[in-house]
């Protein structure tokens, strides 16, 4: 049905209230457009829910925990240490709480109205909104931006639906630490909370399908981050295919896998899912509104479009990068192409975290990726042991490595595990985006002492040059 202008009381609609939504609606606002957002839940979507923010307060607990118990080689000594886990799941519902408060502030301070309900495309301007009393209205825009997010992905096996099969919420909603899960998945999913509960205490085995942990970064890395794992005693084993689930003994689970051919058995109290996200496109209408999606998501281009006119897609719901600030650079582009403007989707440079103790994180290319896209190559890697900031912490484990193309320098890709990995990667980050090169890197004159000198070291390893590693452990032999 055509929308007569006069029926058009907002310019823009979000569905969804995630990282994508919410920063797509305050960019909205920011031009002066009439925006709404719809959300069926709490703003701020799995991020701040279910996902991002509650993982990471529990994992500052732990991190806390070990901090303590590592306090002995400084002299500080703790008497017994125990966990309050009822008053951890109360810090990290605070933080929630605290995080969720201030996306509503800002909705409110930018003059974005929030709808409750959930909403459904009836046209292409037409949304209609159930409110959780099943009352229904009909509201009418000039465009819309769809970020509904993602659901948790299922295998299909015999017992993944017996109780104690759990996914991240499932997870995330324990009242007791566990005394054993079983972790289906070695994706940041399933390593951030393999994290949490071994370090609280649980016996913690992850089965992952694919031939390394975090199966699409840095071989090297993911080798070097399986190592510290033991560190909480999480056994992890490669190239397991999660056969079935079954009831065992004494209330426990089991899980049948096959091992490098052969079958293995693990008894276990819980089973943990953590098997990827999938696009949220189910009961958002866009059948009806002949939006074009498959089971990967809402086709768009790098304008954030659809193929519907008007129509824009962000964040999860385009099954491309699963991550919030992903959404958000995304949320950017859509409400800017929506009011008129022009921008496009950088996706040379997106950076990806994972909450591990140490962090792993990593920008661009792998070394093996970059060769596959036809560069000439050069690494050069820098130990954080060579580190003195890092020696200082006592955490000595993990590098950085930097991949950069052989005849400029410049930087293709960066990884990283060690400690602050994930707030390291910013230097990289913005290396990259200035198209910068390794020369840049190494001769910005870094503070001392700190971690980001291994960005440093590392960038002049990629030419052989790093003051503080013996030129036999460098990347590059010299004559
Ligand atoms: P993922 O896709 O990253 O990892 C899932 C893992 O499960 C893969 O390694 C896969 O090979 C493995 N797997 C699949 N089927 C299996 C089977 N039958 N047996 C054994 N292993 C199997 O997904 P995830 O960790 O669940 O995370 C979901 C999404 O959310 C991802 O896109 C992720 O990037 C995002 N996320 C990001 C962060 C972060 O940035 N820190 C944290 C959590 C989630």
């Amino acid at each position: 049905m055509e929308v007569e202008e006069s029926m058009l009381e907002r310019d823009i609609m979000v569905i969804g209230g995630g990282p994508g939504g919410y920063v797509a609606a305050i960019r909205v606002a920011q031009l002066d457009g009439k925006v709404a957002l719809i959300e069926k839940e709490e703003l701020g979507g799995t991020c701040l829910n279910w996902g991002c923010i509650p993982t990471k307060a529990l994992l500052r607990g732990v991190e806390i925990l070990d901090l303590i118990e590592g306090g002995k080689d400084y002299g500080v000594l703790a008497g017994p240490v125990t966990v309050d886990f009822a008053k951890l799941l109360a810090r990290k519902d605070r933080a929630v709480k605290t995080l969720v408060g201030g996306v509503s502030g800002l909705m409110k301070s930018n003059g974005i109205e929030v709808i409750k309900g959930a909403a459904r495309l009836v046209s292409p301007q037409k949304i209609e909104v159930v409110n959780a009393k099943g009352e229904k209205e009909i509201y009418q825009a000039r465009k819309v931006i769809l970020a509904s997010g993602s659901v948790s992905a299922e295998i299909p096996i015999p017992g993944a639906k017996l109780p104690g099969v759990i996914d991240s919420y499932g997870a995330l909603a324990l009242q007791q630490i566990p005394q054993s899960m079983v972790i289906v998945g070695a994706g940041p999913i399933g390593l951030e909370f393999g994290t949490v509960y071994a370090a609280l205490g649980a016996k913690v085995t992850v089965l992952e399908m694919l031939p390394q942990v975090l199966p699409t970064e840095d071989p090297e890395i993911a080798a070097a981050l399986e190592k510290t794992l033991r560190r909480f005693k999480i056994q992890t084993f490669t190239g397991a295919r999660v056969q079935n689930i079954t009831e065992g003994t004494e209330g426990k689970l089991e899980v049948t896998a096959a091992v490098g051919g052969e079958e293995k058995v693990f008894p276990t109290q819980y089973v943990l899912m953590a098997v990827g996200r999938k696009p949220n496109v189910e009961g958002l209408g866009l059948k009806e509104a002949g939006i074009e999606f498959s089971e990967k998501g809402i086709e768009v281009n790098d304008r954030m479009e659809t193929n519907v006119p008007g129509v824009y897609a962000i964040g999860d719901v385009t099954g491309k990068w699963l991550l919030a600030h992903y959404a958000s650079a995304q949320g950017e582009v859509a409400a800017k192409n929506s009011l008129g403007h022009e921008m496009q989707m950088d996706e040379r440079v997106v950076p990806r975290c994972v909450y591990t103790l140490p962090e792993v994180a990593s920008v661009g290319l792998t070394e093996e990726r970059a060769k596959d896209e036809g560069y000439g190559v050069k690494v050069g890697r820098f130990p954080f042991a060579a580190n003195g900031k890092a020696t200082i912490l006592g955490e000595r484990n993990g590098m950085v490595k930097i991949v950069a193309d052989a005849k400029y320098g410049e930087i293709l890709g960066v990884h990283i595990l060690g400690p602050h990995a994930t707030d390291l990667i910013g230097e990289a980050v913005v290396g990259m985006r200035l198209e910068g090169t390794t020369s840049d890197i190494g001769h910005a004159i870094h503070p001392h002492p700190t971690l980001t000198e291994a960005m440093m070291e590392a960038a002049f390893d990629v030419e052989g040059t790093a003051v503080h590693i013996p030129p036999r452990l460098s990347s590059v032999r010299r004559p």
